[in-house]
């Protein structure tokens, strides 16, 4: 049988705000497999800020897409064809296959392994996938939250977000949240159930902070950079510890932006500011991810996903995280298995 892919290619590197003009969307017929080898069929693709810096030609903790190469992306998806003894037709599986509806797996980055038993398609791309464990090993490696600390996030209505204010909640601590708007303002406190939280498209966010948090904030998850972390560099308690997540208010800049100008606060406060790449933590995935399962199947962290359809949709989908427009995690729908 030959199958048609359609797919989106990285055609040029974008300067600013992605666009079309970087992408070209392509149909062609699904090549034969090599001895060894395994066709994907995607049914959900995953969107992560990240993946803006992988279109940059630049030196980090993963190579660059190349020019002429599938956009790259975690998906979920069903081997529908193998050659490789460790692959079934039927089985369902994650991994790196990208903006297209079918991938070919086997070699490169491009490595299968399976969704773990029962758990909902959608799981493994967010609240027990990267973003998941993002959140929990950020939060709790790095942040190192105590009972009755104040923690402050930011994107707190973001999939990484809303999932490291909660496990903060579950240790015991104070939390605030900051996210764009009321709706999302209000689903932090209402549903979420954080102590206040802080619109920062309106109003003074530094006066909030100093507000919501009038004993300085010990852990500030960072997942924004930019103007917002400056506005909390200024209200570290002592001993505060900033947890550097990722900086997404500057991931389409054509130039960094400048420096925070409160960094001597950290001075002031002994305080300790540190970056982390999940991936380094590849090694504790099962015991994190176990872990997020038993806070999430019984409703004690909840989960929010946002989920186009389409691969042609693919790029909006993507351009939704840059805009604000969803809440908890960024999904694409392609197929159901079968
Ligand atoms: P997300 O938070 O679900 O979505 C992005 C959110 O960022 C948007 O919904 C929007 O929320 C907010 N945003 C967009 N532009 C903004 C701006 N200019 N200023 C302030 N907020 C803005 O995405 P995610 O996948 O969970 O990622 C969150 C952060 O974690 C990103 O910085 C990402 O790079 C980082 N991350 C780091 C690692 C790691 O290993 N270090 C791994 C995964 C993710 P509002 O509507 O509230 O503005």
């Amino acid at each position: 049988m030959t199958r048609t892919n359609r797919q989106w290619r990285l055609t040029s590197r974008p300067v600013g705000m992605v666009s079309e003009a970087n992408f070209e969307f392509v149909e062609e017929p699904v090549p034969a497999l090599a001895e060894g080898e395994y066709l994907v069929r995607n049914l959900y693709v995953s969107f992560d800020p990240a993946m803006r810096g992988w279109m940059e030609d630049r030196k980090s903790y993963i190579p660059p897409v190349q020019l002429g190469a599938v956009m790259r992306a975690g998906t979920v998806g069903q081997i529908v064809e193998s050659r490789n003894p460790a692959f079934s037709v039927g089985d369902l599986v994650q991994g790196l296959f990208g903006w297209q509806e079918y991938a070919v797996g086997g070699s490169g980055l491009a490595q299968a392994t399976p969704v773990p038993a029962g758990m909902p398609l959608t799981w493994p791309l967010g609240v027990c996938g990267i973003t998941g464990l993002t959140a929990y090993f950020g939060l709790l490696d790095l942040g190192r939250p105590q009972a009755g600390e104040t923690v402050l996030v930011s994107g707190a209505a973001g999939a990484t977000g809303s999932v490291a204010a909660q496990i903060a909640k579950l240790e015991g601590c104070r939390v605030v949240g900051i996210a764009g708007g009321p709706e999302k303002c209000a689903l932090l406190t209402d549903e979420l159930g954080l102590d206040a939280a802080i619109d920062y498209k309106q109003g003074d966010v530094a006066a909030r902070i100093a507000e919501t948090c009038p004993d300085g904030v010990n852990v500030y998850f960072d997942n924004v950079g930019g103007a917002i972390l400056d506005a909390a560099l200024a209200h570290l308690a002592l001993r505060a510890r900033v947890v550097l997540c990722g900086g997404i208010s500057g991931y389409n800049e054509k130039e960094p932006p400048p420096g925070p100008r409160n960094l001597m606060n950290l001075v002031i406060q002994r305080a300790r500011m540190e970056g982390f790449i999940v991936l380094d933590y590849i090694a504790r995935f099962p015991e994190a991810t176990e872990k997020l399962r038993e806070w999430v199947s019984p409703g004690r962290i909840r989960h929010y996903e946002d989920v186009q359809e389409g691969i042609e949709n693919a790029l909006s989908s993507f351009l939704r995280l840059f805009r604000g427009q969803n809440t908890g995690k960024q999904l694409l729908h392609l197929g159901d298995p079968e």
